[in-house]
């Protein structure tokens, strides 16, 4: 049996004396899409940030594919990770955000090659080769040499997708990736996105893009106040949900 992607039991955080996740519950199979929504502040993004350590979890247990992700466990006693495997796991992991953060002094293929070469320690010219065909399965394998900002953000941000998976992930995290882009470039990110789901890619993403959750999502979390009010189908969570405020949040953007 295989664990599964992302397991979350009880996982709390606080800052300061803000408790912004309240006992998080929920897990993500392996090969599934799984979309998190809710109102600003809820906690998304810290929730995403806990899985690719950028983030700290406090309390409960967060788990990648088995792995304790904070902790490491020998028997029944856990001990906190050192740098190095948390670098492993972090690998592991790729994270597109809202800004396309690429290096600006560098062009899309530097960009996709930069990590592999540099932290993964593989050889040039096989990442490069890798890299431009990871290019042309994002739309842009005629704009390898051009520099961020002569693309268009939603150019920039399908550079930002071939850049993580460069590092061939076992899991995509995103957070809200559409939200700073404009309407027209929107589709193309989203597209790049649904082609990565079908072709079994397991991917927690934050969106606003409720069409996108309902076609493409295995399941929908929505989260309010630090806590997941209710996970289900996305046709059951977009047309008959449970609980009244699920049902308010929907009211409200639909
Ligand atoms: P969402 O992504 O759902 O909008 P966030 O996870 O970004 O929510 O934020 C949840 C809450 O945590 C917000 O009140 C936010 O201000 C607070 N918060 C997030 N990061 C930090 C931080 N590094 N320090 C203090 N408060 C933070
Ligand atoms: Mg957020």
């Amino acid at each position: 049996m295989t664990a599964p992607m992302v397991s979350a039991r009880q996982v709390g955080k606080t800052f300061g004396t803000l408790e912004v996740l309240k006992g998080i519950d929920l897990t993500v199979e392996q090969g599934e899409v799984f979309c998190l929504i809710g109102p600003s502040g809820s906690g998304k993004s810290t929730f995403l940030r806990c899985i690719n350590h950028l983030e700290k979890v406090d309390s409960g247990t967060l788990r990648v594919d088995g792995d304790l992700i904070g902790y490491r466990q020998e028997g029944h006693k856990l001990y906190e990770l050192h740098e190095r495997d948390i670098a492993v796991q972090r690998a592991q992991i790729g994270m597109v955000f809202q800004r396309f953060n690429l290096f600006s002094h560098m062009t899309a293929l530097q960009n996709v090659c930069e990590a592999p070469v540099s932290v993964q320690r593989r050889p040039a010219a096989e990442v490069r080769e890798e890299a431009v065909s990871l290019l042309q399965r994002v739309g842009l394998g005629n704009r390898i040499n051009a520099y961020p900002h002569q693309l268009s953000g939603g150019q920039q941000q399908r550079v930002a997708i071939a850049r993580a998976l460069a590092m061939k992930p076992k899991l995509m995290l995103f957070d809200e990736p559409t939200s700073a882009l404009d309407p027209e470039l929107v589709g193309e990110v989203l597209d790049v996105m649904r082609q990565l789901a079908q072709a079994g890619m397991t991917m927690v993403v934050v969106t606003h893009e409720m069409r996108f959750a309902e076609e493409v999502a295995d399941k929908v979390a929505f989260m309010d106040g630090g806590r997941v009010v209710e996970c289900s189908a996305p046709s059951v969570l977009f047309r008959d949900p449970r609980q009244e405020r699920t049902r308010e949040f929907l009211a409200r953007i639909l």
